[in-house]
């Protein structure tokens, strides 16, 4: 089987600062990671490659630094990369995004299964998966908690978790799906993993190499725009009342504030 994982490389922390001139994520000085959810995606390839054999190809669309994300999926056991690096797919929004993902992984044809991850934890959209699927053209099933390819390697069932519960869903190969917390505990790479890892093939390819409409890149290819971006305000402290002298007057200025706010009607 062909696995492909698209993986992303997101800063450290969770508290994202904004350069409030540029209105751009400040990332100088923030360590970088796998996207978290990615690691879950890139364990459950390898373990379907591990039952029934093939390869495991990472895909990321970013800077010459997220070569380390690369190198951090390659060292757990996936086999090669391909690392899209161009100024021409800066400023890309969700859909530029998969787009050039997509193209990417049209190259990797015949594929039988994509898995990402539910969600970046900077960017947080959760929409370049099902987006790929999209417009590969293929079935997507997103949430994904317990993954099984059938005998015959032509089918999948994922059992996925949704708001009330969980539901299991299957459709043919090939297919897209999402992964959550809780799919897989991924394996930490050892120092002689780490090593091999190194000698493994990761291909760069800017945006003509790929090929494709070469518009429906980057900036150009977003059809959304950031208009406004900003850290919210941090929140004042809310009404204290106090009632331990005066528990009916606290009681009475209670009502009265709920009532002023239309809590109460
Ligand atoms: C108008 C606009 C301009 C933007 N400009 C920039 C910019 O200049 N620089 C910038 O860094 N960001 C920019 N962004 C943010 C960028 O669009 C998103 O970071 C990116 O599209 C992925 O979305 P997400 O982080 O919400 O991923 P999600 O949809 O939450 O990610 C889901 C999964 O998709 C896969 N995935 C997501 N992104 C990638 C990737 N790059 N490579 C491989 N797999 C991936 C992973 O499997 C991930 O778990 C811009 C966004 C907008 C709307």
């Amino acid at each position: 089987m062909r696995i492909v994982v698209p993986i992303k490389q997101v800063p450290e922390i969770a508290e994202v600062k904004i350069d409030p001139e540029t209105k751009t994520l400040i990332r100088a000085g923030v360590p970088s990671i796998v996207n978290p959810f990615d690691e879950f995606a890139v364990e459950e390839a390898i373990k379907i490659k591990e039952k029934f054999g093939g390869e495991v190809v990472v895909i990321t669309m970013g800077p010459p630094q997220a070569l380390d994300a690369i190198r951090k999926c390659l060292a757990m056991g996936a086999d090669r990369a391909l690392h899209l690096c161009d100024r021409a797919f800066a400023g890309a929004d969700t859909w530029a995004t998969a787009y050039a993902l997509a193209e990417a992984i049209k190259t990797l044809e015949p594929y039988d299964l994509i898995i990402a991850g539910k969600q970046a934890i900077d960017g947080d959209t959760a929409q370049v998966g099902p987006e790929i699927a999209e417009i590969l053209g293929i079935p997507q099933i997103t949430y994904a908690i317990k993954v099984e390819i059938s005998e015959d390697q032509k089918r999948i069932s994922v059992r996925r978790e949704t708001d009330e519960g969980y539901e299991v869903v299957e459709c043919k190969l090939p297919a897209l799906i999402t992964a959550i917390k809780g799919l897989n505990e991924p394996r930490l790479p050892s120092l002689m993993a780490i090593m091999k890892a190194r000698q493994k093939e990761v291909k760069t390819l800017t945006a003509e190499e790929l090929g494709g409409e070469q518009d429906q890149y980057g900036l150009p290819g977003s059809p959304t725009q950031v208009v406004e971006i900003f850290t919210p305000e941090a929140r004042t402290g809310g009404v204290k009342i106090d009632g331990t002298e005066d528990p009916a007057g606290a009681a009475k200025q209670l009502i009265d504030w709920l009532l002023k706010k239309g809590v109460l009607p």
